[in-house]
């Protein structure tokens, strides 16, 4: 199950993990008034759907004033933002997040996953964040570190200092690795989460390590014992013949036009 950013967000900050404040907005009187809240001067307007790529679909807008909010809110909600990740269609936006501008020094990639081959969660780390990692997975690959952490030990010093390394982090961001490391680390076990992936982690002009983006995906199976996180499910993100199908337990995928799967697993159906 996939959640939005700000929820996403909301649970990684539970867990101590240094996170931009913000509120959500549904309406446009909502956002002007939580801006209001926040108080400026830089504030970030941004399109809540469960997508990524928002930025270069005009989803994502640093602004400098309440009236550029006001602006920025009227035209996104209710706008369809399509990016390289909704497909051609796109997502109706139907929810914002008004956050406190971060002035960034540099943006990072982080993400903790689940790597089936080593039976381990692994972590993977790039100095090229705020792009799309899958283009610097196929241009530079040697500019991707992974490494992977042992369920029955846990997070070590030794991996925030592979972490540092990765990351080329100097200072009080270096200093401040590891414990986010395992905060992350500690966030993703006990919520049974299938992906955090963070793009960008950024080094702030102060030199902090900030989350200014999480996307964040649960394991389906492990949500019974997660009634606060099923919670903050958004159907109206879901495919209508996905969320009838799973009311019965059925593994069902949509396809594309008539078609769909519908296996005794998902993995299995999408091989069928
Ligand atoms: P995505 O495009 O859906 O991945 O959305 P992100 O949350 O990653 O935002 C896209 C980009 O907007 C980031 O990589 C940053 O460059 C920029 N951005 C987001 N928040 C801020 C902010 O608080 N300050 C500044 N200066 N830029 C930001
Ligand atoms: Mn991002």
């Amino acid at each position: 199950m996939n959640v939005h950013e700000y929820q996403a967000k909301a649970v990684l900050k539970e867990y101590g993990v240094p996170v931009p404040r913000g509120f959500p907005a549904f309406s446009v009187e909502d956002a002007v008034r939580v801006a209001q809240e926040l108080g400026g001067p830089v504030w970030v307007v941004k399109a809540q759907i469960h997508a990524g790529g928002r930025g270069k679909g005009g989803g994502v807008k640093v602004v400098k004033s309440l009236e550029a909010v006001r602006e920025e809110a009227e035209r996104m909600l209710g706008m369809t933002l399509v990016t390289h990740q909704t497909g051609p269609k796109g997502r109706v936006v139907r929810r914002l997040y008004i956050e406190e501008g971060a002035a960034i020094a540099r943006e990072l990639y982080l993400s903790l996953l689940v790597d089936r081959e080593t039976s381990r969660v692994a972590v993977v780390a790039s100095t090229e964040g705020g792009m799309d990692i899958e283009q610097v997975a196929h241009s530079t690959p040697d500019k991707i570190i992974t490494f992977s952490i042992d369920p029955a030990t846990g997070v070590f010093p030794h991996h925030g200092r592979h972490l540092v390394e990765a990351l080329r982090l100097e200072g009080a961001a270096a200093k401040q690795a590891f414990g986010l490391l395992k905060a992350l680390h500690a966030a993703f076990v006990e919520k049974d989460m299938a992906l955090l992936e963070i793009n960008p982690l950024i080094v702030t002009g102060a030199g902090d390590l900030k989350v200014l983006d999480a996307k964040v995906s649960f394991d389906d199976n492990a949500l019974f014992r997660h009634p606060d996180i099923k919670a903050l499910r958004d159907e109206s993100e879901e495919d209508p013949k996905e969320i009838e199908a799973s009311k019965y337990d059925l593994s069902y995928i949509a396809l594309d036009g008539e078609i769909g799967c519908m296996v005794n697993g998902a993995g299995l159906a999408m091989a069928t």
